[in-house]
């Protein structure tokens, strides 16, 4: 597990104004377990309310437009996702490709315009079923990172990984601990590769995928996974906070 092992929620497409309870109990909770990093990503309509409750866990957003201001109705910018609160965005999530056809030149796009209005990255990558069955796993997602890595800007300390596969997300099924520190491996040496040791050292690969309390320590504990990124089982203050206690 990382130094300061980083515990994320990803809310997707859920939650009106009585969330705010669940935000304010993880936040308070957050306080006592300074060693992990918390945060959440709400849906855009409730970044600036969570921001105004939150004093400890880091808040964020679920996507952004690659581009500045202008005629995109029904879009959000990062410039737009900062100023209400939101200090890091989720790119590049399956549900974004899957629903939205995002390729990763798009999601690289994304990426530097994040950069460029100061937000941290999470960079989601995972390969379907049919695809790790066909023993293609690894060159699949590290397919995915080499096109959608910034490499205009140096992420330094703001760029992090989430390895989610996506036949473990909302399924209940979760990658054996093999698998996962194999491909957590495999992210680690491409990253080496491609901003040195010095810059990839600091940037932290998550687990996602159905964790739960249940199964958050062990998978916490490879020592290659840095933290979770967490869908389902962030909806509810008790199950989040479960996780974060797996990680503390
Ligand atoms: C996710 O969508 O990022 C995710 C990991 O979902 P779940 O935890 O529900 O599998």
């Amino acid at each position: 597990m990382a130094e300061r092992p980083y515990i994320v929620g990803n809310w997707k497409m859920n939650g009106t104004r009585a969330m705010l309870s669940e935000a304010r109990a993880i936040d308070r909770a957050a306080q006592r377990y300074m060693k992990v990093e918390v945060a959440v990503a709400p849906p855009y309509t409730l970044i600036h309310a969570v921001h105004k409750e939150a004093e400890q866990i880091g808040i964020g957003a679920q996507d952004c437009h690659s581009g500045a201001e202008g005629a995109h109705t029904g879009d959000i910018n990062a410039s737009m996702v900062a100023d209400a609160g939101a200090k890091f965005v989720i790119l590049g999530h399956s549900e974004r490709r899957q629903d939205h056809a995002e390729t990763d030149e798009l999601i690289n796009a994304k990426i530097e315009s994040a950069l460029e209005a100061g937000l941290r990255v999470i960079l989601c990558c995972g390969e379907s079923l049919e695809t790790r069955d066909a023993g293609e796993a690894e060159s699949f997602v590290l397919g995915q990172l080499r096109a959608a890595l910034p490499i205009f800007q140096d992420p330094a300390d703001r760029l992090t990984i989430a390895y989610e596969p996506i036949w473990a997300i909302g399924t209940g099924r979760t990658a054996t601990v093999e698998d996962i520190a194999a491909m957590h491996r495999a992210i680690r040496a491409l990253l080496d590769e491609t901003f040195g040791e010095d810059v990839s050292a600091k940037v932290r690969i998550l687990y996602g995928g159905s964790v739960k309390p249940d199964n958050a320590r062990e998978i916490l504990a490879v020592p290659e996974v840095g933290g979770a990124l967490v869908g389902g089982a962030s909806l509810s203050a008790e199950n989040f906070l479960g996780i974060v206690v797996g990680a503390s």
